[in-house]
Parts: C-alpha cells; sequence; structure tokens
C-alpha cells in the first residue's frame, strides 16, 4: 500500500504544542503512516517577523519530533534558494524516490486556510496533495475555507491555543514557555540565547 504522508508547513519559530498536538491528530484521523514538519527557509509571506535562522528552526523541529515515531522534520525548504513555495515542496517530494506512490496531505491551521489562494499555482497546488484544514482556537474553520471546488477537507481536533508569537513575546518578557513546548526545545532555545530581544 501506497504511504500516506502529512506535512505541516509553517515558520516553526519556534515550534511548539500546538504545531505537535496538530500534527498528531492529523496523523491518528487522516491514518497517515507519518507526518513531516517542513520549516520554511525563507517564508515569502512573513519575512520581516522572522526571529531564528532557518537551522534554529529546522533544530528546533528535528528535536521536537525526536521522540514520535510518526513525527519527523525536513530541511528540504531551508535547504532551497529563494522563497519557499509549497508548489515546489510537493514537486520536489513527487519526485523523491523514497517517496514513490506516496500520498500527500498537507496539514494547515485554520489560520492559515483561507490565505491558501494568495499561495504560488493556487488552484493547481491541490492537485499534488489533500489539503486539510484542522481546528485552531480564535479561527472558525467553516469561515476560512476557500472556493476549492470541495477539494479542502476540514478536520475537527481538540484546541490547543499556543502560537510562536506567545512564545516569542513571553521569552522577551522574562516568562516561562515550559508548557508551552517541549523540555528539548526549551533548553535549545536557552543554549541558544534565542527570542531574548527580537522586533515582534
Ligand atoms: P506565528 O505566531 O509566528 O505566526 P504560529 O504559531 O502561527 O507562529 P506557524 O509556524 O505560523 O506557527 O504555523 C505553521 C502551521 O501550523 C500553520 O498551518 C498554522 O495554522 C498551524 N498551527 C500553528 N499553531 C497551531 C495551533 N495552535 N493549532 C493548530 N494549528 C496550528
Ligand atoms: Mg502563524
Amino acid at each position: 500500500m501506497a504511504d500516506r504522508v502529512g506535512i505541516l508547513g509553517g515558520t516553526f519559530d519556534p515550534v511548539h504544542n500546538g504545531h505537535l498536538s496538530a500534527a498528531r491528530e492529523a496523523v491518528h484521523v487522516l491514518k497517515l503512516d507519518r507526518l513531516i514538519l517542513v520549516p520554511a527557509g525563507d517564508p515569502w509571506q512573513k519575512k520581516a517577523a522572522v526571529s531564528a535562522s532557518g537551522e534554529d528552526r529546522y533544530a528546533m523541529a528535528l528535536l521536537a519530533t525526536a521522540t514520535d515515531e510518526s513525527l519527523d522534520a525536513s530541511r528540504i525548504e531551508i535547504d532551497r534558494e529563494g522563497p519557499s513555495y509549497t508548489i515546489d515542496t510537493l514537486r520536489e517530494l513527487s519526485g523523491d524516490p523514497g517517496f514513490a506512490g506516496s500520498q500527500f496531505y498537507f496539514v494547515t491551521g485554520a489560520d492559515a486556510l483561507s490565505g491558501l489562494p494568495t499561495w504560488r499555482e493556487y488552484p493547481e497546488l491541490l492537485e499534488l496533495a489533500t489539503f486539510v484544514g484542522v481546528t485552531r482556537p480564535g479561527h472558525e474553520l467553516d469561515a476560512q475555507l476557500p472556493q476549492s471546488g470541495g477539494r479542502i477537507k476540514l478536520v475537527t481536533i481538540p484546541g490547543v491555543d499556543v502560537s510562536s508569537t506567545l512564545i516569542r513575546r513571553r521569552l522577551v518578557d522574562g516568562m516561562s514557555i515550559d508548557d508551552l513546548t517541549t523540555p528539548e526545545v526549551v533548553s535549545y532555545i536557552r543554549k541558544r540565547g534565542l527570542y531574548s530581544q527580537v522586533a515582534l
């Protein structure tokens, strides 16, 4: 049987429990064999706001997924020059012999769903993967669904109300983030001195 492979794209600046919860729920509900976190190298939609390097964001995604055998992280976008477009990532993965015959499920939180039509090569993009919108607290799932001829799937999951913005803000304020991401990511941020003085 062909592998069912989930992809969660984003900036992961840093990765947090909301990402991990959405990823695990997607694996369960969509019966995925694995799900890969793909940190954007050059997030064209929010350039000014990104504060950790691609290498640091990838390293944290790797640490956060290391203990869960269904989750993984990929360097594919941080290794590619230029803006990180999902269409290029899906084309590259589809052509990779390691993913031969795989079916791709591209997962996005409810907040990102409404922006999909602004992504490069939409709606052709929808032919390379099944796009799946998942619950995110503060964003109504149905209301965010763009016109797609019924091609985008919606999945309700238990909401975990955490964002990378909240984590960055708390670090600047000297507050604990221990309950918001994994202990390994907390240690990495401390060791590397990330997010201590960033523009929010
Ligand atoms: P920022 O605050 O910097 O925008 P973020 O927390 O929104 O960060 P992103 O890296 O922008 O994280 O998100 C990557 C993907 O994960 C997006 O599809 C986003 O909708 C989804 N996502 C992020 N946080 C959650 C959450 N708490 N629940 C569900 N989906 C989430
Ligand atoms: Mg976001």
